[in-house]
């Protein structure tokens, strides 16, 4: 089924983005690109990610320090750790700098804690997947992304997780078959916009898909809204909207929703699944 929108009766700047009322319009149908992100938006890595992020850094500092949530927030919140590798490391420097130590003297071997953080998160070898990334709850159903298909909606995902980690929530998890994916081996970290362009490339060649269609980018950190920042002033042809999602974990909502907001996203829901096909149609009409 396509959503079926035409003349814009009530005026584009007094359209709520939800609005029953796009049902109202008549004639052309209209099609959009959704790019998710994947950790806090498809899956919940608060007792994944965020824990092996924990478990580092408390290794990593003797036992000494072990990061809060609500810690990991407050360093995510500055938009340049999206990284979760870079993220423990930069969380354990911290520690020793308020210890009284100059990081030049921390002994600290990049390698042994990703390698560390590997084993917490996916298990002890590449090919195990026995670490808490098996217990992730998902945020969406595959029935979800078949509905956005069914509307004329073309989606694929661009996320800071490893090629292995993404596949495995979005195939082994979901059910998908090959979908679009710009993992981390495949472009620089967020907020650097060109793995966000090429999930947009990738898309417009493997399918039919109209030329400069609008592409909404959901994502639940700021880095993420950063990155539509930066598209915006580089391809100034297309829509370019930052939908922010605030993850399961966060307990100061309306502290994150703010910060979203305020790092450029045109709307902050409390779950994905909130972002229907009327609500994407009514965004790319409003922006
Ligand atoms: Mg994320």
């Amino acid at each position: 089924m396509y959503y079926i929108l035409g003349k814009d009766r009530i005026g584009r700047k007094a359209l709520d983005p939800f609005s029953p009322q796009i049902s109202i319009f008549q004639a052309q149908a209209v099609a959009a690109i959704v790019i998710f992100d994947i950790d806090g938006v498809i899956r919940d890595v608060s007792g994944s990610y965020r824990r092996a992020l924990a478990d580092t850094v408390e290794h990593f500092t003797g036992s000494a320090y072990r990061p809060t949530q609500t810690e990991i927030d407050s360093l995510k919140l500055e938009g340049l750790w999206n990284n979760d590798w870079e993220a423990s490391q930069e969380m354990v420097y911290r520690y020793f700098e308020t210890q009284g130590c100059s990081r030049a003297t921390v002994n600290l071997n990049y390698e042994t804690l990703v390698a560390f953080f590997q084993a917490r998160y996916r298990g002890p070898t590449p090919q195990s997947w026995t670490g808490y990334i098996q217990n992730e709850p998902l945020l969406i159903s595959s029935r979800y992304l078949e509905a956005l298909s069914c509307s004329g909606i073309f989606w694929g995902f661009f996320s800071g997780a490893t090629r292995a980690s993404a596949t495995y929530v979005l195939e082994r998890r979901l059910g998908l078959r090959a979908p679009i994916l710009v993992a981390m081996e495949d472009a620089p970290s967020k907020p650097d916009p060109t793995g966000l362009v090429a999930a947009v490339n990738q898309l417009e060649a493997q399918y039919e898909v109209g030329a400069n269609l609008p592409v909404l980018y959901v994502g639940d950190t700021v880095a993420d809204l950063y990155t539509v920042q930066q598209v915006k002033a580089i391809h100034h042809s297309r829509a370019w909207i930052g939908v922010g999602v605030v993850p399961p974990h966060v307990q100061d909502w309306a502290r994150y929703a703010a910060r979203l907001q305020q790092s450029g996203a045109v709307v902050v829901l409390e779950n994905v699944e909130q972002l229907t096909p009327e609500s994407i149609f009514s965004l790319t009409l409003s922006h």
